[in-house]
C-alpha cells in the first residue's frame, strides 16, 4: 500500500498535508509525508483561552456523562483501528504488531476510564465535633496540557486525555514534533465525537502543533493548572522548574535506563525471548526498553549464545512487511547517539554483538540497525546513560545482592526484571530492599506495561503516575469540607472563642 493510501486511510486528506511548515516524515525511508500548519504563540494563547472557557461548562457536567464521551469516542477508535496502527507504523516506525498494539492500549485505556467516570471516589471522615460531619471530595481542576514523546505518539496522550475528561478537565495537546501526523488523525475522532455529544462544550479539546517553544509557552502558562510531560529527562527538568516557578503541578514520565538480572534459578529459554523483545523490540525506543542484563557468572554462558544467535538473526526491515521485528530508529541523531556509545564501549574492551548499519532490500533512506549486545566486566559511565537505541550492555555478577545494587545505581529508575524461580530472590527483589523502580516484574521483561497498573518510575525517570490504578487523582482537586448541622459553634481542638 503506498504511503498516500495509508494516510488517507487515517482521516488524513491531501489538503490538510500541505498546508504549512512543519514538516512530517516516515523513518522508514525518510521522505516527507506532509507540511502541516504550526500554531504561533497567537495562536496557542487562543487555544488555551477555548480550552479555560470550555473547562467552566464541562465541570458541570455529570462525570457519568463525561464517560459517555469517552465511550463514544472509543467506538471510533475502534472503527478505524487497523488505519490508525498503520500510521503509527509509518510515522513513528513501530513494527505493525506493535502499532496495532498501541492503539488497542488507547481502547483499553477508554474502557479504564469510563468505568472509573463512575468511581471517582472521596472519603467521609470522622469528626471531632458533635453534630459534623467531614468529607474528601474531588472536583475537576482546569485545563490540562499534555506534552507527548514521538515513541508512544498516540497510547501516552490517550492515558492522560481519557482520564482527565471523565475528570471534568478541558484538554491541550502538545504532540512531539517528529509524529504530528499521529496526533492530527486521532484528535480528529475525538473532534467528531465532541461535535456529536450534546453536553461537550466547544473547545473541549485542542490540538497545538509545534516543537519545544509551544511547549515552553504551556509549562509556563498561569492558566494551566498541570502539565503532563513525557519525553527525555532534560525536557522534564526544563518543565518541572516552570511549572513550579508558577506553583503549577507536573506529572513528568522521563527517561529510563531499565535493568533485567538473571538468576541461577531462572527458565533461560523464557529469559531469553523476555530479554530479546524487551532490548530489541520497538528498535530499542521504549522508555521501558531493556538497557542493562546483569547475569549470574554460573549462567552466562549458557544464556550469551542464545542470546547472540537471537541477535545475528532479527530480522531487521521496513515495519510495514510482515515478518520484520526491528524497525527504523526514527532519525539521524537518533543513528549518531548509538554508534557514539558504541564507540566509547569498544573504546573501553567491550565485546559487541551487533551494533552495525544495515540496508533493508528496496529502502534508499532512513537509519536501520542490527541491535547490539555489549559485554562489559563491569558497568561504566556510558551504561548508566540512557541512549535511546537497542544497545543491550551485559555484565555478570556475582551474588544477588550485589546485582540488586548494580540494577539500582544509575539515575532513573522507570522499570525492571528479575528472571528466577526462586522465592526467596523474588520476594527480595519485590520488597523495600529490592528494585528502586516505579514497575518491577518477575519472571517478565521490563517493557510491555499494562493500563490497569500505575505507569510510571522515580528519581531522574520524574516520579509520576499516569493510566490505572489511582492516577486519575492527578487530574482533579481535593477538597476537605466539614458541615456543622448543629444549632452551635463548636471550634476543633476544644479552642474557646467567646464574643458575648
Ligand atoms: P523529547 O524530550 O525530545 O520530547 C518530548 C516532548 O517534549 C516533545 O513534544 C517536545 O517538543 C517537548 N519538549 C522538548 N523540550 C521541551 C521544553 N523545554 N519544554 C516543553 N516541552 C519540550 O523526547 P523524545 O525524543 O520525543 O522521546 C524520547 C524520550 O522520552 C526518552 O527519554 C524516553 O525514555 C522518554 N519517554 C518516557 C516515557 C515515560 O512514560 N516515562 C514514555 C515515552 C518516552
Amino acid at each position: 500500500m503506498s504511503y498516500a493510501t495509508l494516510l488517507s486511510a487515517a482521516g488524513l486528506s491531501a489538503e490538510q498535508l500541505r498546508q504549512g511548515t512543519l514538516v512530517a516524515r516516515t523513518p522508514i525511508d525518510g521522505s516527507e509525508l506532509g507540511r502541516l500548519v504550526m500554531d504561533s504563540p497567537e495562536q496557542i494563547e487562543a487555544k488555551i483561552q477555548a480550552a479555560s472557557l470550555a473547562f467552566r461548562q464541562w465541570r458541570t457536567v455529570p462525570a457519568p456523562a463525561r464517560g459517555e464521551l469517552v465511550r463514544n469516542f472509543a467506538e471510533r477508535v475502534r472503527l478505524h483501528k487497523d488505519a490508525l496502527g498503520a500510521l503509527i507504523s509509518l510515522e513513528a516506525g513501530k513494527i505493525r504488531s506493535e502499532g496495532l498494539g498501541e492503539v488497542q492500549e488507547v481502547i483499553d485505556i477508554c474502557d479504564f476510564a469510563i468505568g472509573l467516570s463512575r468511581q471517582l471516589y472521596g472519603l467521609t471522615i470522622a469528626s471531632e465535633r458533635a453534630r459534623h460531619h467531614m468529607l474528601e471530595r474531588w472536583h475537576p481542576l482546569g485545563p490540562v496540557a499534555i506534552i507527548s514523546a514521538f515513541n508512544f505518539p498516540m497510547a501516552v496522550w490517550a492515558w492522560n486525555a481519557t482520564l482527565a475528561l471523565v475528570c471534568g478537565d478541558a484538554l491541550l495537546w502538545k504532540p512531539s514534533d517528529k509524529t504530528p501526523l499521529c496526533a492530527l488523525a486521532l484528535h480528529q475522532l475525538l473532534e467528531q465525537t465532541l461535535a456529536a455529544h450534546s453536553e461537550a462544550p466547544k473547545g473541549l479539546s485542542q490540538l497545538i502543533q509545534g516543537g519545544r517553544a509551544a511547549g515552553e509557552q504551556l509549562a509556563a502558562h498561569p492558566a494551566i493548572p498541570l502539565i503532563s510531560a513525557t519525553g527525555s529527562t532534560a525536557m522534564g527538568r526544563a518543565v518541572g522548574l516552570a511549572t513550579a516557578a508558577r506553583f503549577g503541578r507536573s506529572l513528568l514520565e522521563l527517561g529510563g535506563n531499565n535493568a533485567a538480572i538473571v538468576s541461577p534459578a531462572a527458565d533461560l529459554a523464557l529469559s531469553a525471548r523476555a530479554i530479546v523483545f524487551a532490548a530489541a523490540g520497538t528498535a530499542g525506543q521504549r522508555c521501558t526498553s531493556l538497557r542493562r542484563l546483569i547475569v549470574h557468572h554460573t549462567t552466562y554462558d549458557k544464556l550469551l549464545p542464545t542470546l547472540q544467535r537471537a541477535y545475528t538473526s532479527l530480522p531487521v526491515g521496513n515495519p510495514l512487511d510482515a515478518g520484520t521485528l526491528v524497525g527504523p530508529l526514527v532519525d539521524e541523531a537518533a543513528y549518531t547517539r548509538m554508534q557514539s556509545a558504541l564507540a566509547i564501549a569498544r573504546k573501553a574492551g567491550a565485546r559487541i554483538t551487533g551494533g552495525e548499519a544495515v540496508r533493508p532490500p528496496g529502502l534508499a533512506g532512513g537509519h536501520y540497525v542490527r541491535p547490539a549486545l555489549v559485554e562489559l566486566p563491569a558497568p561504566i559511565d556510558i551504561s548508566r546513560q540512557e541512549t535511546f537505541a537497542p544497545i543491550l550492555y551485559v555484565f555478570p555478577y556475582d551474588n544477588f545482592e550485589h546485582a540488586i545494587a548494580m540494577q539500582n545505581e544509575v539515575s532513573h529508575g522507570l522499570s525492571s526484571a528479575l528472571f528466577t524461580n526462586h522465592l526467596l530472590e523474588a520476594e527480595t527483589f519485590l520488597s523495600s530492599e529490592g528494585s528502586d523502580c516505579g514497575i518491577a516484574n518477575i519472571n517478565a521483561g521490563p517493557s510491555g506495561a499494562e493500563i490497569g497498573g500505575a505507569f510510571g518510575g522515580e528519581k531522574e525517570t520524574g516520579g509520576g503516575r499516569e493510566s490505572g490504578s489511582d492516577a486519575w487523582k492527578a487530574y482533579m482537586r481535593r477538597q476537605t469540607q466539614t458541615v456543622n448541622y448543629s444549632p452551635r459553634l463548636a471550634l476543633a481542638q476544644g479552642v474557646k472563642f467567646d464574643i458575648g
